[in-house]
């Protein structure tokens, strides 16, 4: 069984605003994330996957024919995944430099910014935004709803959850404001750094 409190926020509620509300990380934390974990346990409840890590839960699921809740277990254990790296991934203008292995694979951090936001606003409908490492390369992917880097073998260096849930409550339907504040005020680069070091 899997609690919240292992997947907690690493700052309080007020940690991002403005451009992340307390109202909306209260919600997206505190509600969304809460419903995967009760949900996951459900799905998994008597099963071979209550036995075994959050990780191997998503690698197994994702082409699992024997079970048939395996879809869904896959999407509210990724989901978990997803939300913990995405909040894991942010701060408030905390300071840190884009890494020099970004800007040399996009030709500069201008041009990592612009190729990331227009997949964000492209996106159509729920789903991630993802910085990967895919063997050699370092890319820039959208996946959609639940779907996650680890379930097919990329190193997950950044995401950005452009779900409506993320964003509606702050700024309704804008969500190249929401991108944009993202790229420019709430990415931690000093995590971003660690990530690519996996
Ligand atoms: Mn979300």
């Amino acid at each position: 069984m899997f609690t919240l409190s292992q997947f907690p926020l690493p700052y309080s509620y007020d940690a991002l605003a403005p451009y992340m509300s307390p109202e909306t990380l209260e919600l997206h934390h505190g509600k969304h994330v809460a419903t995967y974990i009760k949900n996951l346990n459900n799905l998994i409840q008597d099963t071979p996957y209550e036995s075994v890590s959050l990780y191997e839960i998503i690698k197994t699921s994702v082409d699992d024919k024997s079970n048939p809740n395996a879809q869904k277990i896959f999407n509210n254990a990724a989901q978990v995944f997803n939300h913990q790296f995405f909040f894991n991934g942010m701060c408030r203008d905390c300071g840190g430099q884009i890494p020099a292995e970004i800007k040399n694979a996009f030709g500069g951090e201008d041009e990592f910014k612009k190729k990331f936001k227009d997949a964000a606003t492209n996106l159509f409908g729920s789903g991630y935004t993802w910085l990967v490492r895919d063997g050699d390369e370092i890319k820039i992917i959208n996946m959609q709803n639940a779907d996650t880097p680890i379930a097919h073998n990329m190193v997950p260096l950044m995401n950005l959850d452009v779900w409506e849930h993320a964003y509606y409550v702050d700024y309704q339907n804008r969500r190249a404001d929401f991108v944009d504040n993202y790229l420019n005020h709430m990415v931690d680069w000093d995590q971003v750094a660690e990530n690519l070091k996996q």
